[in-house]
């Protein structure tokens, strides 16, 4: 694929600076998401042809194991993500399974088609398939600002959530505002369990979304009704927090782990981008030359939505 737009993932920042065990092999290409035109195909090549625009789904796999065969592919035994192991985004081409090319939503532009793959598809399992999500129900991000936040924040809207979001940043909470977050909470101050608690009449919300992990986990658990779900796909201050197993058992909370997603919650997720119910946030564009740049955003926290490259 000829790329025309690629985005940031933290995940970037976590492979450039070494995972732990995972060995990398240098010199590596970043990115995970991707848009772009399809320049050429394998042999066998049926779904995509050269001239294609198309989105990349990120993750790979393997299509034979048991779990590949239920359709749970990001519980594949190989699962792994463009960017990853393998070259990513940050280039003008990049290679992938055709399986992975999906048309592109006519009406987003280059950048908007790259920003969403991996934070929307993330959050569309979480909150679609793990948690059965319901109108009306409350949920709870904790620390909006981040791509998988946000995406949460819009797809639930989009189902009729009611939606309250956390940030130590008064201008993040204002944005999310906008994006239609009925309630914001400052946790610069700490905890922001007995906020939740006060705001709910002690009753608790139905839903916690916490990729931030040690710093907020057990303010997270206290945040949640009884039967509530508490869902996660990462753990960006560490992931072995303080835990309260009691709290869990007794009022019958469930814990769901999630990555990624599969083919077919990809397509659904598509769906909402072609019918114009979801759009990316896009939070700035920079050229591929300036990914340093870019990535120093990241790190330092300093986005909202998603920092995208531009390749010309
Ligand atoms: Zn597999």
């Amino acid at each position: 694929m000829h790329v025309r737009a690629g985005a940031l993932n933290r995940l970037d920042l976590f492979v450039r600076n070494g995972i732990p065990g995972i060995p990398v092999a240098l010199p590596h290409v970043l990115g995970s998401d991707g848009a772009g035109v399809v320049d050429s195909v394998g042999p066998g090549a049926s779904r995509v042809k050269p001239g294609d625009e198309v989105v990349l789904n990120p993750g790979i796999n393997c299509g034979r194991c048991e779990f590949c065969l239920k359709g749970e592919h990001s519980l594949c035994v190989t699962f792994h993500l463009i960017g990853e192991h393998i070259a990513g985004t940050y280039a003008e081409y990049v290679v992938a399974p055709e399986i992975n090319a999906y048309p592109k939503p006519a009406q987003l532009s280059w950048e908007e088609a790259a920003a969403f793959p991996l934070t929307f598809l993330t959050a569309w399992r979480m909150l679609v398939t793990k948690a059965g999500a319901k109108p009306g129900e409350t949920l709870l991000i904790i620390g909006i600002g981040s791509g998988v936040g946000i995406a949460a924040l819009q797809i639930a809207k989009m189902l009729g959530l009611n939606v309250w979001v956390t940030s130590g940043s008064g201008e993040k909470l204002a944005r999310a505002k906008e994006l239609g977050a009925d309630a914001g909470i400052d946790h610069s101050a700490g905890g922001f369990s007995r906020e939740v608690r006060r705001l709910t009449g002690k009753r608790g919300v139905d839903i916690v979304l916490d990729s931030v992990g040690k710093a907020t986990w057990k303010e997270s658990i206290v945040s949640l009704a009884k039967g509530g779900r508490l869902l996660t796909c990462g753990a960006t201050t560490g992931p072995n927090p303080e835990e309260d197993i009691a709290r869990i058992f007794w009022n019958q909370l469930t814990v769901c782990g999630s990555t990624m997603g599969t083919h077919g919650e990809f397509s659904d997720m598509l769906r909402m981008f072609r019918d114009g119910r979801l759009r990316p946030v896009v939070d700035s564009v920079f050229p591929l030359s300036q990914a340093k740049e870019a990535l120093q955003r990241l790190e330092e926290k300093r986005q909202f939505g998603k920092i995208v490259l531009r390749i010309d």
